[in-house]
C-alpha cells in the first residue's frame, strides 16, 4: 500500500531539507516530492538529471486586444494593483487576475488568459525519481502546484513500482503546507529549541491534527538550548506527540550540503547514526499507521 510521509517545520531554515533528504537517502523502494515549491532545494542535494518539464499554468490574467481598445484609458484608473502601466500594456507581475479592468472596459477589449506560472520537473536522481517545481517570480498560488507535485509523485509510484512517497514540505501553516500535508499518513514535524521555535511547532502541529493525521516531532540542534528542549519535550509529552529524536548542533548537518550530499551520505558518523534511528522510529510509525487504516 502507498505510504506518504511529509516533513515540515513552522518555518524555513530549520533542518527540514536535511532530515527530508536522509529520510530520502535511507529509505528505500521511494519517490521523492519536493513540494517547498517557492524555495525548492533538494535538488541542491540530489543534483537530479530533469527528464521531463511540465508549465505550470496559474491564474488567469488581464490581456488586450490591441484591435479593439479605443484608448479610452478606463482600465488604466480602474485597476487598483496599478498593472496597467500604460494603455494597452499590462504588467503580468501585478496583475492579480481580479477581472475589474475586463468588466469596465467598454468596448470588450480584454481578455482574461491562462498564463504560466512555474515550471513542474520529473527527475532522476541517485535517490530515486525527484519530483520538483518552481514557481516563477512574483506567482502565488503555490498550494495548487505543491499537489501538482504530489499527485505526479503518486503517478510516478504507480508507474515505477514504488511504494513510499517522501515529501519535503514547504514551511509554516499556510495553503501550499495545507496542499502538502493533506492525505498523507505520517507528518514529521522539525523544529529548534527557541521561543519561537515552541510556538510554531504548536501552529503546525494544529493544522495537522486538523487534517487528522499524526504530528511526530524531530528537536534539531537540541543542545544549544537545554532548557528550551525541555520545553519543547514536555509539549510533545502533554499533546501526545511522539518526538522521534534529538540531533545536536553539528558543522557536518551545513557541510553535507555544502557536499551537495544528505548527511548520511556525507559521513559515517554519529550524526548519521542519529538520523538513521529517528528514520526507523518514523518508518517503523508509518508502516503502523498505514497497516491500521488499511485494517
Ligand atoms: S485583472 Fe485586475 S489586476 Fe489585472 S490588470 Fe485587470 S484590473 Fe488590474
Ligand atoms: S478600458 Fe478597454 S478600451 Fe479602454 S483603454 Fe482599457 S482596454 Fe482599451
Amino acid at each position: 500500500m502507498l505510504k506518504e510521509l511529509v516533513v515540515v517545520s513552522g518555518k524555513g531554515g530549520t533542518g527540514k531539507t536535511t532530515l527530508a533528504s536522509s529520510f530520502a537517502y535511507l529509505s528505500e523502494n521511494k519517490v521523492i516530492a519536493d513540494c517547498d515549491v517557492d524555495a525548492s532545494d533538494m535538488h541542491l542535494i540530489l543534483q537530479p538529471e530533469i527528464k521531463q518539464v511540465k508549465p505550470y499554468t496559474g491564474r488567469k490574467k488581464a490581456k488586450v486586444i490591441e484591435e479593439e481598445c479605443t484608448l479610452c484609458g478606463i482600465c488604466v484608473d480602474e485597476c487598483r494593483f496599478d498593472a496597467i502601466t500604460d494603455i494597452n500594456q499590462i504588467n503580468p507581475i501585478k496583475c492579480e487576475g481580479c477581472g475589474v479592468c475586463k468588466i469596465v472596459c467598454p468596448v470588450d477589449a480584454i481578455e482574461m488568459v491562462p498564463t504560466q506560472a512555474g515550471e513542474l520537473y520529473l527527475s532522476e536522481s541517485r535517490y530515486g525519481p525527484l519530483i520538483h517545481a518552481r514557481l516563477f517570480p512574483g506567482e502565488e498560488n503555490s498550494g495548487q502546484l505543491v499537489s501538482l507535485v504530489r499527485q505526479f509523485a503518486k503517478i510516478t509510484c504507480g508507474t515505477k513500482n514504488k511504494d513510499l512517497v517522501i515529501i519535503d514540505g514547504p514551511p509554516g501553516t499556510g495553503c501550499p503546507v495545507t496542499s502538502a500535508i493533506t492525505g498523507t499518513n505520517l507528518a514529521v514535524v522539525v523544529t529548534e529549541p527557541t521561543l519561537s521555535g515552541i510556538h510554531d511547532l504548536e501552529r503546525v502541529v494544529e493544522v495537522i491534527r486538523q487534517f487528522k493525521i499524526k504530528p511526530t516531532v524531530v528537536i534539531n540542534k537540541y543542545d544549544i538550548n537545554p532548557e528550551m528542549t525541555e520545553k519543547i519535550e514536555n509539549f510533545a509529552r502533554e499533546n501526545e506527540i511522539l518526538l522521534l529524536g534529538k540531533i545536536p548542533f553539528d558543522e557536518r548537518a551545513v557541510e553535507s550540503v555544502v557536499d551537495r550530499k544528505s548527511v548520511p551520505e556525507y559521513c559515517d558518523c554519529e550524526l548519521s547514526e542519529i538520523i538513521k534511528e529517528i528514520w526507523e522510529k518514523a518508518f517503523s510509525l508509518l508502516r503502523e499507521v498505514v497497516d491500521e487504516s488499511g485494517a
